[in-house]
């Protein structure tokens, strides 16, 4: 009889979990990335908020430079006044002192504006602060859960490794050599049989091919999906052993 039945039913347990581990170990440099993105994401809000509010406040300045400027010219004209001789030169300085109080004017409502800005770009950057805090926080706590995953993974592999070597050795070296090249192309590489159907592909075994699966004294393989077939009984029987 075949060495090994359970052991390689064992084997096959072992690395299919082992290749569940390996994709999971390789997918987290990507969950990291999409972590430090959502990370970079919250900063650049926060820094959009941060310019508006400063963009505001140079808007204020500007505003208050100008009011400060023309208040002054309209003094400058006003004593003009007393000065002037010709009717046409006085009418010139009307609509100069005219124009300087609508400059004046409008640089007192774009205070005003600035204000109300000012008032509202620093609401969305204290927002904006909590948000990026908020998410810093439950991103640190996203990656410290991904290490420890890793560290987990990594051990689990090491473990699945082990085991695997232990194992090796208790299965038949034919078998062994089926299932390293099955298990290549298909998974699962070996199935249990109870009735003349490969558990694989659902395709009829030959009944001369069953009577040997039955036997268990050479590897017999399934015609259409090339699956290693074994008998259900045999190896439980082999399990009890
Ligand atoms: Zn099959």
């Amino acid at each position: 009889m075949l060495e090994g039945l359970a052991q390689l039913l064992e084997l096959q347990r072992l690395d299919d979990e082992l290749a569940a581990f390996e994709k999971e170990h390789a997918g987290l440099p990507a969950r990291r990335e999409t972590v430090e993105q959502r990370r970079s994401e919250a900063e650049a809000e926060l820094g959009r908020a941060a310019e508006a509010l400063t963009a505001a406040e140079l808007g204020m300045r500007q505003a208050e430079t100008a009011l400060q400027d023309n208040e002054a010219e309209l003094v400058r004209l006003e004593n003009q006044q007393f000065q002037v001789k010709s009717n046409d030169v006085y009418s010139a300085l009307l609509r100069e002192i005219e124009a300087a109080k609508n400059t004046i004017s409008e640089a007192e409502t774009g205070i005003l504006e600035s204000m109300d800005a000012i008032e509202a770009a620093a609401a969305a950057r204290s927002t904006a602060e909590g948000v990026s805090k908020e998410a810093s926080a439950a991103l640190d706590t996203e990656i410290a859960s991904i290490d420890d995953r890793e560290k987990e993974l990594r051990e689990k592999i090491e473990q699945h490794g082990a085991g695997r070597l232990e194992l090796v050795p208790k299965v038949a070296p034919e078998l062994l050599k089926h299932y390293e090249r099955i298990s290549k192309r298909r998974s699962p590489a070996v199935v249990l049989v109870s009735i003349e159907l490969c558990g694989g592909c659902r395709v009829g075994i030959p009944a001369q091919d069953f009577i040997e699966i039955q036997r268990g004294e050479r590897v017999v393989t399934c015609g259409n999906c090339k699956r290693i077939l074994l008998h259900q009984a045999k190896v439980e029987t082999a399990e009890a052993l």
